[in-house]
C-alpha cells in the first residue's frame, strides 16, 4: 500500500540539524515531500540541497555585496530550476504560512525562529522543535498558541526528545529528570575552565554541534536553556525539573511517576535518532539506524550531581526561570553575545557567566511581555551586553 507523503519545510536547512535531518529524509525519502529549505548565509550548501532535494520554495539570507554579485550559485538559484526563490524573514514567513506542510522543522539558531514558529503555529502546521530561543524567549505565549490552535510542538533536542518519548500520562509523572554529559570541563578544575581557550572550549567529548551551542555545552549554560524549555514544553515547575550529569551520553533524560517507576530512554549518541523520531511522530521507522544497541559493549553508565558552584549558570537559569518574564530573555541575549566574544577571543570562558549574570542582576523584569516586547528587550540587553563587554578588552 502506498502511502500519503509528509510535506515537510526546513528552516535552516544548511545547520548542524538540518543537514542531518536531510539525511533522515534521503534515507526514508518514499515518506517525505520537502516543501521549502530555508537557510543562512550557506547559499553554496543551499544551493546544493535544492539541486538534490527539489523542493517547491528555497529561502536564503544572505544580503552580503558577494552574494549579490552573480555567482554561480546565484544564477542557478535565480534561473529557478523548478523552485521559487524567497529571501529573509518575509520568506521565512511564507514557508511558514503555506498549509500544504504537514509538518515545519524548526533547525536555525537564534531568535530568528520565533517569528516563523509562531506563524506556523497559527496556520495549524506541526512544529518539530530544535531551535531553543523559540521557548526560552517566549515559551509562555508559543505553548498557549500551540494550545489554541492544536498544534503538535515535538522537541528534536535529545533530552526532551527523551521525556517526549517516555511520557504516556503526564498527569501521573511527578518529576523530569534532564541528563548533562557535563561537557569538556566536568573533571577540570575552576581555574583550567576560566582559563579555557576557544578550540578547549569546542572539544566536546560526545556531541558534535554548532559552535555557540558547544560553548553553552562547555559552561552549562546549554542545561540551563534545556531546563527552560522542558519548564515550557511538558509544563513542569522548576522544582520537578532535575540536572544530572551522565558523562556517557547513553540515558538521554528520563521521568519519574508518582509510584517511584523511572522511565529513561537510551540510544546511543547520535541527534539522527531524535530528529527522526520528531519529524515521523508519532510514526516510528528503521531509517537512518546505523548500529544496534547493546548495553555490553557500553559496560557502564555513571552518574553524578552537577556542581553548581562550577556551573553556575544552571544556577542562574533556575532562578531566571522561576522569575519567568523577560527574565529568561535577558539571560539568553546576554550569554549569546558573550559567547560570541568569547568565540572571537575578546573575554575569557568564565567571563561569560559573570557578564550574564550582570546583565540578569541589572534587568527590570516584564511580567508577561508581548512578542514586540521581548524582541525589545533583546534588543536593549545585546546593545548593552556588547558595551560592557568592551570593559574586557
Ligand atoms: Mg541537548
Amino acid at each position: 500500500m502506498k502511502t500519503k507523503k509528509r510535506k515537510i519545510s526546513i528552516i535552516g536547512s544548511t545547520g548542524s540539524i538540518g543537514r542531518q535531518a536531510l539525511e533522515v529524509i534521503e534515507k526514508l525519502e518514499d515518506k517525505f515531500e520537502i516543501i521549502a529549505l530555508a537557510g543562512g548565509n550557506n547559499v553554496e550548501l543551499l544551493k546544493k540541497q535544492a539541486e538534490k532535494f527539489k523542493p517547491k520554495y528555497i529561502c536564503h539570507n544572505n544580503p552580503s555585496p558577494a552574494f549579490q554579485a552573480p555567482s554561480p550559485a546565484r544564477r542557478s538559484i535565480r534561473r529557478g530550476k523548478g523552485h521559487k526563490l524567497l529571501y529573509g524573514s518575509e520568506g521565512l514567513e511564507q514557508i511558514c504560512s503555506n498549509k500544504e506542510n504537514d509538518i515545519i522543522l524548526v533547525a536555525c539558531s537564534g531568535k530568528i525562529g520565533l517569528k516563523p514558529t509562531l506563524t506556523a503555529i497559527k496556520n495549524g502546521i506541526d512544529i518539530a522543535l530544535a531551535n531553543k530561543e523559540t521557548l526560552v524567549m517566549a515559551g509562555d505565549i508559543v505553548m498557549n498558541e500551540a494550545k489554541k490552535y492544536g498544534v503538535n510542538i515535538i522537541p528534536v533536542d535529545s533530552e526532551h526528545c527523551a521525556i517526549h518519548q517516555c511520557i504516556k500520562d503526564i498527569k501521573l509523572v511527578d518529576k523530569l529528570i534532564i541528563t548533562a554529559s557535563g561537557g569538556p570541563f566536568l573533571h577540570k578544575s575552576v581555574e583550567d575552565m576560566k582559563n579555557a581557550t576557544v578550540e578547549q572550549a569546542l572539544a566536546h567529548p560526545r556531541w558534535n554541534m554548532g559552535k555557540k551551542i558547544t560553548v553553552d555545552s562547555a559552561t552549562l549554560m546549554n542545561k540551563g536553556l534545556e531546563i527552560i524549555e522542558a519548564h515550557h514544553l511538558f509544563g513542569f515547575d522548576y522544582d520537578k525539573i532535575e540536572v544530572v550529569v551522565h558523562p556517557q551520553s547513553i540515558v538521554h533524560s528520563a521521568i519519574e511517576y508518582v509510584d517511584g517507576s523511572v522511565i529513561a530512554q537510551l540510544g546511543l549518541p547520535s541527534m539522527h535518532i531524535p530528529i527522526q523520531y520528531a519529524i515521523t511522530y508519532p510514526e516510528r521507522f528503521e531509517g537512518i539506524k546505523s548500529k544496534s544497541f547493546s548495553f555490553s559493549e557500553i559496560a557502564r553508565l555513571d552518574f553524578e550531581k552537577p556542581d553548581f558552584e562550577k556551573f553556575q549558570t544552571v544556577k542562574l537559569a533556575y532562578e531566571m526561570g522561576k522569575i519567568g518574564g523577560t527574565a529568561t530573555v535577558c539571560m539568553n541575549a546576554a550569554n549569546e553575545e558573550a559567547v560570541f566574544a568569547f568565540l572571537d577571543g575578546k573575554i575569557k570562558l568564565y567571563n561569560i557567566y559573570e557578564i550574564t549574570k550582570k546583565m540578569c542582576d541589572e534587568h527590570t523584569v516584564i511580567k508577561n511581555p508581548s512578542i514586540d516586547e521581548i524582541f525589545a528587550v533583546d534588543k536593549e540587553i545585546r546593545q548593552k551586553t556588547k558595551e560592557y563587554i568592551l570593559k574586557f578588552i
